[in-house]
Parts: structure tokens; sequence; C-alpha cells
């Protein structure tokens, strides 16, 4: 049967044209109308008109090059205006909310850390009192900020609604809706570590992947599966699940009820708690990192165990996956140098022999702020009314409609 052409809504071909540029322009830093063509793909009259639009809503500024050696009128050049306001992320963490503000075009200005408190209510206050911190710091008003995006250790359906965050002891909360309640700007919120895979894909390293997976560490460890160019969710929102793959069955109590996943050995506090078992008091992993640079040996053998679990984990996610990267994010970053060897060691003895020296295993390089710029990712997707993924594949426009 010949597959049916779906009708596209105008205004979603809009938003996707806008998308298109902007995220053109945002790669590129500054570029021509012409650049813009060759760079989207999409005609010059679409790219003239969408630039007119991004320029008089104010995104977007356009100067005239000086260092044009053609004779004639030198070519107009367009940048995301740097003054063109703010977008907001923020890390959500049980004691710590960490916030970055950023121009439209994901450039840092920013950056503001405080107590987040125990309950939702004191979250949400956390993330107002940052939002005024971050003005104040940039000497800007409340209208300057034109998107908000937030990541939380917590599965998230896709509504917006957080259905359980372990280690917040959270359950069944409307978080989205409570944010929207207070910021009239567009406002996202993701699971964490979903959001530091779309940091990883608009900032990070996996900026040309279509295939590849991320392991966030930090009060959690958190996963998320980019598969064919785009986030793999799962039926319920609730996909990538990492941190509670079981890896020693009948092992340490995890915060989920099970024993023995991932998180209960690798998460930040787990660590502290397995090497002051063996009498080291160590209670972050930059502590943790600290020592073993100075050749602790029984921390160095304990990540050596750690990076054998996590290698075991990921041989088995590269086995029914083949990804091409898998990057290890998060505050996490600080112990990944020590665990590399070992999940180095257990994927190439552990993964079938096609997958040998095919996938990437590294640090990623937006370290312990992957995941507050993936809420900024979230903030550019909201504020764009359009997830990411589809400006690089309109063609899943096409067959989902
Ligand atoms: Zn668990």
């Amino acid at each position: 049967m010949a597959p049916t052409r779906a009708r596209l809504n105008p205004a979603l071909i809009r938003r996707l044209n806008v998308a298109r540029v902007f995220h053109a322009l945002r790669l590129a830093g500054a570029a021509s109308q012409s650049d813009l063509v060759r760079a989207t793909g999409l005609d010059p009259a679409t790219v003239s008109a969408v630039a007119r639009e991004l320029r008089e809503d104010g995104w977007i500024a356009a100067t005239r090059a000086t260092n044009s050696r053609r004779s004639g009128r030198p070519p107009t050049v367009l940048t995301i205006d740097p003054a063109a306001g703010f977008l907001i992320g923020a890390r959500l963490e049980p004691d710590v909310v960490r916030m970055l503000a950023t121009t439209l075009a994901g450039e840092t200005c920013a950056a503001w850390q405080g107590a987040s408190g125990a309950s939702v209510e004191d979250a949400v206050h956390a993330l107002d009192a940052g939002v005024e911190e971050l003005l104040s710091e940039l000497g800007a008003s409340r209208s300057a900020v034109k998107a908000i995006g937030v990541g939380v250790p917590a599965l998230m359906s896709k509504s917006g609604r957080l259905a359980y965050g372990p280690n917040l002891q959270w359950r069944d909360v409307p978080l989205l809706e409570r944010l929207q309640e207070r910021w009239s700007v567009p406002v996202a919120v993701d699971n964490d570590t979903s959001a530091a895979a779309l940091a990883e894909k608009l900032f990070g390293e996996a900026r040309d992947a279509r295939d590849f997976v991320v392991v966030a560490g930090h009060s959690g460890i958190g996963g998320a599966l980019y598969l064919g160019g785009r986030l793999f969710s799962g039926s319920g929102g609730y996909a990538g699940e990492i941190g509670h793959v079981q890896v020693v069955p009948g092992g340490r109590r995890c915060g989920c009820g099970d024993r023995g996943c991932l998180e209960a050995y690798l998460a930040e506090q787990a660590v502290a708690a397995q090497l002051a078992a063996r009498g080291r008091q160590l209670p972050c992993y930059e502590a943790v990192a600290a020592a073993a640079r100075a050749g602790d040996t029984v921390v160095l053998a304990l990540l050596d165990e750690l990076g054998t679990l996590l290698g075991r984990v990921i041989a088995d996610l590269v086995d029914v996956l083949d990804p091409e990267l898998v990057l290890l994010a998060g505050a996490l970053s600080h112990i990944v140098p020590w665990l590399l060897p070992a999940v180095d060691r257990v994927r190439e003895a552990e993964t079938l022999a096609a997958h040998r020296g095919r996938c990437r295993v590294a640090a990623s390089g937006l370290a312990a702020e992957a995941v507050t710029m993936g809420g900024i990712g979230l903030a550019m997707e909201a504020l764009l009314s359009l997830p990411a993924w589809l400006v690089d594949d309109e063609g899943a426009l096409l067959s989902n409609g």
C-alpha cells in the first residue's frame, strides 16, 4: 500500500521553519540569509520571512558585514540577539537547586545555587528565588525571562506530572502545572537525565549522533536513550531507568525499594557509604575524585569495582541498542576517569564481537552542568514550541501527522 502523506498543519510548519532558522543561526553564531538557506534547506523567501518575523520579535539582530571585499552593498549578518532576553535552566536535587541564565542562543550569562528544601512548595519557592537572584545579578527585570526549563530526578509523565521521585520522596505531583501557575512565560519540566540528553544533543558531544545513551549521576543514577534521532520515552514516558537495573542480586538496598540496583552502588551517597564502610569519609564525588587523584588505593579499588558494575550495564545496553556513543554526565563526571578503564575492559569482554570498537564511552563535556544545560534546552524547546528532534527529522512529521 502506498504511504499516505499526512497533512501538516500550517501553524506547525511555521513553527518548524522558525525553529530550523533559529537552530541554524544558533549553531553558526552569525550567518547571512543565504548561509541560512544553505543550512536549513528552506527556500530564500521562507528564510527571509522567518528572519523578518524574528527581527520584529526582537530575537535576532542584523548588522551589515564590514569586511566584505566584494563591491556593492555588504550582506546583512544575522545573529541571535544577546540582548533579546534570557532562558533559565534549573537542576532540582533533593537538597540543592542549581540554575543558569543564558542568552536565547544558550550562552551562559549567570549562575546561581541555593537550598531547595524538602517539599514541593519549598522547591517551587527556591526556583522563584533563583530567578530573582539571577535577574538581580544581570541587572534585568522579570520581563527579560523568555522561558524556563527544569530537570528533576524523578519519573515524569509526558504531560509534566511527576509520578515518582524516590530521592525527592515526592509522588504524583502536577509539577508543570505548579510551575506554570507562577510564571507567565513558557515553562517545561522533564526527568533530569532526559534533560541532560537534550543538552548533549543541542550543545554537547552528541550534536551529530542519532543513537546515544546518557548515564547521569548525582543523588541518583539516571539514564536517557536517544534513539533514531529522538529521545525514546517509552509508553508512559518512563524509559531509560538505567539506575534501577539490578547489578548485584540481593545486594544493597535502593531508594526504589529493590535491592542491588546500579544506583545503590554508584549514586553519590552510595559511593560515600561504601567508602565509609572501608574507613574513608568522602561525602561527595569531588572529594572521592581528589582521593583517587592522590592515589588512595582503597578509593581506587572501589572505583574499579563500580566501573565493573557500570561496564556490565553498558555492555548490555550496547548489545541491545547498538548506540554510537555513551556519555557519562552529571556530578558523576568527577569520578569518570577512574571508572572508564574498568568500563572499557568489561564491555570489550562482554559485548558481541560485532559491537566491539564501534561504540565510544566518554565523559560528558558538559560535565556537572549537563542537567542544568538540559533545563536551558527544555526552555529553548518551550520558547520555540517545538521539540528539538523534529528540527533534524521533519520526515517524522509526515509519518506522525
Ligand atoms: Zn532501584
